[in-house]
């Protein structure tokens, strides 16, 4: 099962490149969901206290027998919790759901601008990280702006920034901010939450190329690209499909064409207007 590449983020911890995301998966739902994921051979499962299936997501983990160092867990605190007391409560809440003593990356979900708390909630993540109970941190959502203030009032330089990141929206100035401070891009909603991306002809056209579905050759975009990308399904053959993009690469051609797709617009939320 060692065939999904990984990262090495900024402080020597190893993230697997392609993982699974729980969004929108009712509790029980996300135990089958990431027991299937699981089976199919994903080991890093993406939620967030929003998602409200923290548990579901740890009865799977604990069900699986698959020993605690081969699984990478990412969690999100939760926007009603940032500020220092709230966010090391709210931690603990987080790990009790998912019954485990320590996860593998903690983000900030949103930087709430409005609310001016995310300095003071990224210093309860360095205590964290500090105390061992989070083998990195990160934020995800962060603009440049979010992070270069991070850069001035803090001292850990986020591992990640989990940001919308798709063909029809690459993010370029994100992403050249990220590479300049060795911050792993992390890509949500890659395949643009299946509405039109999967049906955009280009995109229709190169996975007719290789013999392979549109989610495939997007997610290979992903990976070809250089971030990670956690795509979410609750359908169990589209969870093995997402998974088996390791047979085959796209070339330059696919690449360029892939290039040209970006339409600048996002799917979700304005992060410089998110604040609740
Ligand atoms: P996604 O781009 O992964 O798309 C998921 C949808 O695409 C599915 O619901 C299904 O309708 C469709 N789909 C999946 N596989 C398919 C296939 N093989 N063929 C055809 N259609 C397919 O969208 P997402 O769930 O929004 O994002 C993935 C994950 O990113 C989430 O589950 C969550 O973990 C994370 N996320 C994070 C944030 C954030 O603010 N940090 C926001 C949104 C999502």
């Amino acid at each position: 099962m060692s065939k999904v590449p990984s990262l090495t983020l900024n402080n020597g911890i190893e993230m697997p490149q392609l993982g699974f995301g729980v969004w929108q998966v009712p509790d029980d739902e996300a135990t089958r969901a990431v027991a299937t994921a699981l089976e199919a051979g994903y080991r890093s499962i993406d939620t967030a206290s929003l998602y409200a299936n923290e548990e579901g997501t740890g009865r799977a983990l604990a069900a699986s027998g698959i020993p605690r160092e081969e699984l990478f867990v990412t969690t999100k605190l939760g926007n009603g919790d940032q500020g220092y007391d709230a966010t090391l409560r709210a931690f603990d809440a987080s790990l009790s759901r998912l019954g485990l003593d320590h996860v593998d990356l903690y983000l900030i979900h949103w930087p709430l601008p409005a609310k001016d708390l995310y300095v003071d909630t990224y210093k309860a993540f360095e205590k964290i990280l500090a105390d061992g109970r989070a083998r990195a941190i990160g934020v995800s959502n962060f603009l440049p702006e979010h992070l270069e203030r991070l850069a001035g009032e803090t001292s850990v330089v986020p591992a990640v920034n989990q940001i919308e990141l798709h063909p029809q929206f690459q993010q370029a100035a994100s992403r050249a901010y990220h590479t300049e401070h060795s911050i792993v891009t992390e890509a949500w909603s890659p395949l643009g939450q299946g509405k039109g991306l999967l049906e955009v002809p280009t995109v229709v056209a190169i996975a007719r190329k290789h013999e392979r579905t549109p989610a495939q050759v997007v997610l290979r975009w992903h990976l070809q690209t250089g971030h990670v990308a956690i795509p979410k399904s609750v359908t169990p053959s589209r969870i093995r499909e997402n998974f088996d993009v390791f047979g085959f690469e796209l070339d330059g051609d696919d690449l360029a064409a892939f290039a040209a797709l970006d339409e600048g617009r996002r799917l979700g939320g304005d992060p410089a207007k998110v604040n609740g």
